[in-house]
């Protein structure tokens, strides 16, 4: 299914030179359960009265726009510069793009979390030339102050924290349908826009040269649409781009894990026992970080060659049942369903930690336990005491919800990686001579993925080796790259 951008083409001129319901659904996954990077400040109850029903301009006489307070502006104007100190990559595009505008003429209609790091991408496709409106692709996750130093800046921002279905949808139609401006790109995160683009106003794929996705659930409907031969315009799968996937699954878990089990739990990690569920990225990332607090680690696996590198990695690999009543906390991350079922959760010993880091919130069988004869006490926001007739208590996290992104934030380092893919995917697909890209669904060219993560080195002055000439015709490579094949595992 995935297709691969040839290689040998330079990936644009710009980078070489010098990312409830619908009218018929359910609202999306993704609008409900995706990142919310960092909660707001501001909450949404400072007034009742709707944003829709307000008058509000921005200090230019503008309000082209629809936010919570702009005169939250100031608030979020910091933070979005405390932001900034951490996606260096951005602030070095923009300035790259300084006299060369690569997405000048670009409008681009987005949908995505509405967070300080979000910002920073904005601002940066408007520095590059580029005319954006912005809906959230959440209805929890906006930052209002932020949302307000958007419109400030005269970006043409629909977003609230705590936004109505209605609203939800009410927001993305104020970006798409607007008199006298079309929309020629989609940035979008969980393919609400895309969907709402789609079915109420089909004439605009006319115009659109690209659509660039994050989410796995929006690659996975783009992938469904090209199946059925109704995409129309080519897609960037920016999700499954090595540098999203490494970081976001690995290291972001491997980060983001200890934050969720402290800020719900205060539980010390030395000496625990613990199972992780999968040893795939996530586990990966969840498994090194609990190793190196001192915590005795087990792993779980379908895989053998998974199991072994858990094995090689200095873990015991078990099965569930061997290790279930001697464990303190229970991780999963197998991207499967019921893993942990009732009977492992009756098995287990009284304060044993559940949670789950995978995508899904049915790899723990939660309903299982909405049973009459067990007890449910809420003691923290996001933590549940289930307990049993006998006294026994299980400490259930985001009621087995994605715990990092229910519990913890999401490191700006991360997200940086991922909105500097994100911008590039933009520019390719804006800047590609006609015919690169036909009506499917491509990942990322290998030289882009390498040059977003030769953007973030310099934060870590980093200094890469260059391959001689002589070095270089040895390996048969470009000196410039790209340096791996496409079927390179990293
Ligand atoms: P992966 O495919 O690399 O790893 C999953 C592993 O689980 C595989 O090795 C598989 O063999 C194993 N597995 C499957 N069923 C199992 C079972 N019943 N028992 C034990 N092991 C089993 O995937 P990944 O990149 O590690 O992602 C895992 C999940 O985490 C996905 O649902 C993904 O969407 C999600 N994810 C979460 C975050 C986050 O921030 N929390 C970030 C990225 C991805």
């Amino acid at each position: 299914q995935i297709q691969f951008a040839d290689d040998m083409q330079e990936f644009s001129k710009f980078p070489t030179k010098t990312g409830r319901r619908s009218l018929s659904r359910s609202i999306s996954q993704s609008s409900t359960d995706s990142y919310s990077s960092a909660a707001s400040y501001t909450d949404s109850s400072d007034d009742e009265v709707s944003p829709r029903e307000k008058q509000q301009t921005n200090s230019k006489g503008s309000s082209n726009f629809c936010v919570k307070n702009i005169k939250q502006a100031e608030f979020g104007r910091r933070e979005i510069e405390i932001a900034e100190q951490d996606m260096s990559a951005l602030i070095s595009l923009r300035k790259r793009a300084q006299g060369e505008k690569p997405l000048a003429g670009a409008k681009i209609v987005g949908c995505t979390h509405i967070t300080a790091q979000t910002a920073v991408l904005i601002e940066t496709l408007c520095a590059l030339g580029a005319q954006c409106r912005w809906s959230a692709c959440n209805i929890y996750s906006t930052q209002n102050e932020v949302a307000a130093a958007l419109a400030e800046a005269g970006v043409a921002v629909f977003a609230w924290k705590g936004e109505s279905e209605d609203d939800f949808w009410w927001c993305i139609d104020r970006c798409v349908n607007v008199d006298g401006w079309q929309a020629n790109m989609i940035l979008d995160d969980g393919g609400d826009l895309t969907h709402w683009v789609y079915k109420k106003y089909p004439n605009v794929f006319k115009k659109i040269r690209g659509i660039v996705e994050e989410s796995v659930t929006g690659v996975h409907r783009l992938y469904q649409l090209s199946k059925a031969g109704k995409l129309c315009v080519p897609a960037m799968n920016v999700n499954d781009s090595v540098t999203k996937q490494k970081f976001d699954n690995l290291y972001c878990c491997r980060e983001s894990i200890l934050d969720g089990l402290k800020r719900t739990t205060d539980v010390m990690f030395g000496g625990k026992q613990v199972v992780v569920c999968g040893y795939g990225e996530v586990g990966k990332g969840c498994c090194a970080a609990l190793k190196a607090l001192g915590a005795i680690v087990y792993v779980t696996e379908i895989d053998p060659i998974c199991a072994l590198q858990a094995c090689m990695d200095g873990f015991r690999v078990v099965k569930l049942s061997e290790v279930i009543r001697q464990v303190d906390v229970v991780i999963t991350c197998t991207g499967n369903k019921n893993v942990v079922t009732r009977e492992h959760l009756d098995r287990m010993k009284n304060s044993c930690i559940v949670c789950n880091m995978g995508h899904s919130n049915t790899e723990i069988d939660v309903t299982s336990l909405r049973t009459p004869e067990l007890t449910w006490e809420r003691v923290r926001s996001q933590v549940d005491h289930v307990i049993w007739p006998d006294g026994k208590r299980v400490v259930l996290l985001a009621e087995g919800r994605l715990l990092n992104l229910s519990c913890s934030t999401v490191p700006t380092f991360v997200l940086s990686i991922t909105a500097t893919t994100q911008a590039l995917a933009l520019i390719e697909l804006y800047n590609a001579p006609e015919g690169r890209y036909k009506q499917d669904v491509y990942l990322l060219p290998k030289k882009m993925d390498e040059y977003v993560a030769s953007l973030h080195l310099p934060s870590f002055d980093a200094h890469l080796t260059e391959l001689t000439d002589d070095q270089a015709k040895y390996l048969g490579l470009n000196k410039n790259g790209p340096f791996k094949p496409n079927y390179y595992r990293y």
